[in-house]
């Protein structure tokens, strides 16, 4: 059964289409250091030209708070969608509602793309403002939603926008909702693996996941939580105080629900983060010294982890189980997503992994098509699994029952 409309619903010809995209990449010193999300993107943006719209491409950048920021500009992505667009010329519209955009808006031909400057300078994005929403939907004559992994936000460019054009999703988005409900079956056997920085900003998902999951692996800093609640020293790691008790509460809710829970029983610490020229040591989860900080999970964990993806159907992964981004701390994250990808392509489970960090390390070891999908979401994956209602699909669902039924 339909439940919104998608980009193939609506004739274009002529016609002007704002479309939300994620371009919030990965920039470092100008570069783009991880294309996939703009890649990801191109489907719907050539669909469009091809069906010859007039493309207006909203999109945030990192949090500005509602004011301009030089770091936070969408100008350095301009370039990279021409690339994909066989150097196509994209225009650039510094401020969406001035006069000068209205012009160039106007100048549109069909097929022709003009890229907006970060939708978050405007501080009456954030607050899903109807007179913004108002003022946006007056550019143009249909709203596509291509960011599934922004619909978790209650904003202008993602929910209010809807109350004011006919609305779809546009493909990646589609390919997203399908894939994620495709290949996640709560009643096959589900490894769920969780790692990353903060148990605190992942609550609603590990106590989704120990009562949906077969077995539940924990690394990353968020282990450290998991080990302190169970009395363990963990030195001067990453950890929260505050979360000890709801790390407590998760390990009973595992018990009730018989989740088995794979905590790091062996771990790689050092005394700082930059280990070149630092001795690091592997060390039993429980023996951890004061001075030394947790940064990867250890070769028996590693061991552990890959004996139980083979007594598994599914294998969900959210957050890197080390500090990844600093060598040799990557290891636990790499050695995983290999033994992920090589059962995989041996067809022995199916694999679906989302967040911003995990994937640029599965990317970073090339492994991105040997997993079953890659979502593009990170706090709009966690949220998906964790069953909640996202306010960007639940905004394209009304806005399809309203022209349905004024149809
Ligand atoms: P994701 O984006 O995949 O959801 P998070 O944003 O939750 O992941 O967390 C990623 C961050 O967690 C990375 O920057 C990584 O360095 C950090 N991290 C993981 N394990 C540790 C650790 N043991 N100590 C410190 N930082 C860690
Ligand atoms: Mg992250």
């Amino acid at each position: 059964m339909q439940e919104f409309y998608t980009v193939k619903d609506f004739d274009y010809s002529g016609k002007t289409v704002i479309l939300r995209t994620d371009f919030n990449v990965p920039i470092v010193k100008g570069k783009i250091t991880d294309q996939s999300r703009i890649t990801r993107s191109m489907a719907t943006i050539k669909y469009l030209i091809e069906h010859k719209a007039k493309v207006i491409v909203l999109s945030h950048f990192g949090r500005p708070k509602g004011k301009f920021n030089h770091d936070m500009s969408l100008a350095p992505i301009v370039d990279a969608v021409s690339a994909h667009l066989k150097g196509k010329e994209v225009q650039f519209a510094y401020d969406i509602l001035s006069s000068k955009a209205k012009k160039q808006i106007a100048s549109l031909k069909p097929g022709d793309v003009l890229i907006a400057e970060n939708i978050r300078f405007h501080p009456e994005e954030e607050t899903n403002s109807k007179d913004f929403a108002k003022q946006i939907a007056n550019l143009g004559d249909y709203y596509i939603n291509d960011a599934f992994s922004c619909s978790h936000r209650a904003h202008t460019s993602i929910d209010a926008i809807t109350e004011f054009l006919p609305s779809a999703a546009g493909l990646l988005h589609e390919e997203e909702l399908t894939s994620l409900n495709k290949l996640i079956d709560y009643n096959k056997k589900i490894f769920a693996i969780t790692g990353g920085a903060k148990i605190s900003s992942k609550i609603s998902l590990l106590r989704q996941l120990v009562t949906k999951a077969s077995s539940l692996a924990i690394g990353g800093a968020m282990a450290n939580t998991f080990l302190k609640a169970k009395g363990f020293n963990v030195g001067s790691s990453l950890y929260e105080p505050d979360q000890i008790n709801t790390a407590k509460e998760i390990l009973n809710l595992a018990i009730e629900s018989k989740c088995k829970i794979i905590l790091p029983f062996d771990v790689i610490t050092s005394k700082n983060l930059n280990a070149i020229n630092q001795k690091c040591r592997v060390v039993d989860g429980n023996k951890v010294l004061n001075k030394e900080m947790i940064l990867d999970i250890g070769p028996q964990t590693i061991i552990e982890i890959t004996n139980n993806l083979l007594e598994s159907q599914i294998v969900i992964w959210n957050g890197p189980l080390g500090a990844f981004e600093h060598r040799p701390f990557d290891v636990g994250t790499a050695a995983v997503s290999r033994s992920i990808a090589k059962f995989t392509q041996q067809k022995k489970i199916i694999s679906v992994a989302g967040g911003g960090d995990v994937v640029s390390a599965i990317n970073q070891s090339g492994l991105e098509d040997s997993f079953s999908y890659i979502s593009t979401g990170g706090g709009a994956f966690l949220e998906w699994l964790a069953g909640e209602r996202m306010p960007g699909i639940l905004a394209l669902k009304k806005n399809y029952e309203k022209n349905r039924l004024s149809n």
